[in-house]
């Protein structure tokens, strides 16, 4: 149902799409962080986008693989280690089950936030990017186990993914630098959040 070349695909369509929200993920770290996010995040889609050809050549587990342990060697800061932790747990749970159904991809996008947690100690509501990809990988399993057609699942998730960035603005920081700020930072949303929206939305539309 994914092979190596759609997930290559999908790489270039979120290192555009993170270009194209350059102004709100860099000053949404500016505000309450360190204002790094948008270069990290740059960082990363470069080193992937130069794997290229090599990635459509690999097995899709090892491509994932291959992505997080890129991922892990060139974007520094609090997020390299945890979306180099989402690739590849990915990649060791599509490992045990193949990628032919939505369920089994769901059940693998989770494995990936999973990681994410246990990576960085962290939980939801704690104002960070899990409150993105936490509903999204509940849902995912929901209307995957539902039967919900591709299309279907896309429209739901990029929803999900919306509400997830939105629900950041009115939480206190407990983990990451912003934690530091207490109060300051109501009314602000997490950059983390802001970019994981963004890739959702950016490999949700390209199955729609
Ligand atoms: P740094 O904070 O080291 O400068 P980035 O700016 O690249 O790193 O990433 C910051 C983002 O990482 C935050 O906006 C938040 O979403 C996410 N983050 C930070 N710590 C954690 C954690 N423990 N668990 C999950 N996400 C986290
Ligand atoms: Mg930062
Ligand atoms: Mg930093």
């Amino acid at each position: 149902m994914i092979n190596s070349e759609q997930l290559t695909h999908y790489v270039f369509a979120v290192r555009t799409a993170i270009l194209a929200n350059e102004a709100d993920i860099e000053c949404l770290d500016r505000d309450i962080g360190d204002g790094d996010h948008y270069i990290n995040m740059k960082r990363g889609c470069e080193a992937i986008a130069g794997l290229g050809e090599t990635l459509t050549k690999l097995p899709l587990v090892d491509a994932l693989n291959s992505i997080g342990m890129k991922l892990l060697s060139t974007i520094g800061g609090a997020s390299g280690p945890l979306f180099a932790s989402f690739f590849i747990g990915m990649s060791k749970t599509l490992k045990v089950n193949a990628p032919d159904s939505a369920m089994h991809i769901a059940a693998a996008f989770d494995a990936g936030v999973q990681a994410i947690m246990q990576r960085g100690k962290a939980q939801a509501g704690e104002k960070t990017m899990l409150d993105v990809l936490i509903p999204v990988a509940e849902q995912f399993n929901s209307l995957a186990a539902q039967g919900k057609s591709t299309q279907e699942i896309a429209v739901i998730l990029k929803q999900v993914a919306s509400e997830g960035l939105e629900s950041t603005r009115s939480m206190l920081a407990t983990k990451g630098r912003a934690s530091g700020l207490g109060e300051r930072v109501i009314g602000h949303l997490d950059a983390g959040a802001k970019s994981c929206q963004v890739m959702i939305h950016a490999v949700c539309d390209q199955v729609l």
